[in-house]
């Protein structure tokens, strides 16, 4: 185990930020802490790295107790958000700072920079300084100061959110290229759930300095553990609506069957994801509210006893407001959970 976080918990004043947080990351793992702004994603991260004291709670990095030492002996580098470029410097002297500071052999860091060069595709901007580079370009350069370093552990707080939609897609598959090539422990935080999805082996997702689930993207798309996953993860969000057979007996029952029989309605909500629902010639019978035309999808918006769902189609489908329309879908894509606990049921 690279990383291990036992119980960590850091108050600030009467704000508790983090509250009992445990997990481990793998040699090798890239795991993304994911979850709403406030939720206490950059406070833990600051913890890991040291630059703020816990509460109480152990962390292990390789094998030893971090949780009292200053960053620069936690053997971590770190990117930030704001890139933390120095602007005086030019680009050779931003990425080797670092080097010089530990006073590494001036041939040693001529080899590593070059490698980083290479990695990057800085060689032509060597003798830049930040401001005269694009937000991608100045990304890159705090990514080569982080990798340059050379230490197993990698921690990343938004490290794209300053780029345009296109560069951020592009950064983000070159982090994970070169997260897998150079095999780096990494933690990233991030808000955004696509990004989450698309680059991490496991996902934290918290909510108020808690874990809510700790999982794989494919777990935490299929299987949430409770309504705040499903409504969280997902462009539109699962649907989740009341069994409800006494508004109209058949409500939400796929052509009539009983989809879950003996279980008490009241008790339970039932979730879907929109592409797993169909309009079908029979089955649910839904009024069309409402169209989104994506080009490669239409979401069409449909009401079912006053639930809005939304069903995903492929291209172009052209319902007018009002129609009535029957939905279908497989019970093995239903999810179900518990109306007051809004947990799972399995
Ligand atoms: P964001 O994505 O908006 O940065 P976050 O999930 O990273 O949010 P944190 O920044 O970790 O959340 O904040 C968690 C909670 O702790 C918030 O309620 C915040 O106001 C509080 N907090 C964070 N830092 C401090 C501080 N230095 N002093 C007091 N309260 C703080």
């Amino acid at each position: 185990m690279q990383i291990e976080i036992r119980d960590v918990r850091k108050d600030y004043g009467r704000v508790q930020a983090v509250r009992g947080v445990s997990f481990s990351v793998e040699e090798g793992q890239l795991l993304v802490i994911l979850g709403p702004s406030g939720c206490g994603k950059t406070t833990l991260l600051r913890l890991i790295a040291g630059l703020e004291p816990v509460t109480s709670g152990t962390i292990h990095i390789a094998g030893t107790d971090v949780t009292h030492l200053p960053p620069v002996k936690r053997n971590i580098s770190m990117v930030f958000q704001s890139y933390a470029l120095f602007p005086h410097l030019n680009v050779r002297e931003n990425i080797i700072f670092g080097l010089k500071v530990r006073k590494v052999p001036a041939d040693e860091i001529e080899r590593r920079l070059k490698r980083v060069v290479d990695l990057l595709g800085l060689s032509g901007r060597l003798d830049s300084k930040p401001g005269e580079l694009s937000g991608g370009m100045q990304q890159r350069v705090a990514l080569g100061r982080a990798i340059i370093a050379e230490k197993p552990v990698t921690l990343m707080d938004e490290p794209l959110s300053n780029l345009d939609a296109k560069l951020r897609n592009s950064m983000r598959r070159e982090i994970c290229s070169l997260q897998r090539r150079l095999g780096i422990t990494m933690i990233y935080v991030t808000h955004d759930q696509v990004e989450a999805m698309t680059m991490a082996d496991r996902i934290v997702l918290m909510r108020d300095g808690q874990i809510v689930q700790d999982d794989s993207p494919e777990n935490f798309y299929e299987r949430p553990a409770n309504t705040f996953v499903a409504r969280f993860i997902g462009t539109p969000p699962m649907n989740i609506v009341p069994l409800c057979p006494t508004q109209g007996g058949a409500a939400l029952e796929p052509g009539g069957r009983l989809l879950f029989p003996g279980m008490d309605p009241d008790r339970y909500l039932f979730g879907i994801r929109p592409e797993n629902l169909r309009l079908a010639e029979s089955g649910q019978p839904a009024m069309v509210t409402g169209r989104e035309y994506l080009g490669s999808d239409t979401f069409v918006s449909c009401e079912i006893h006053g639930q809005e769902v939304i069903v995903r189609t492929r291209g172009r489908r052209n319902i007018r407001e009002g129609t009535v329309v029957h939905l279908t879908w497989d019970p093995g894509d239903v999810n179900l959970f518990d109306a007051r606990t809004q947990e799972r049921v399995d």
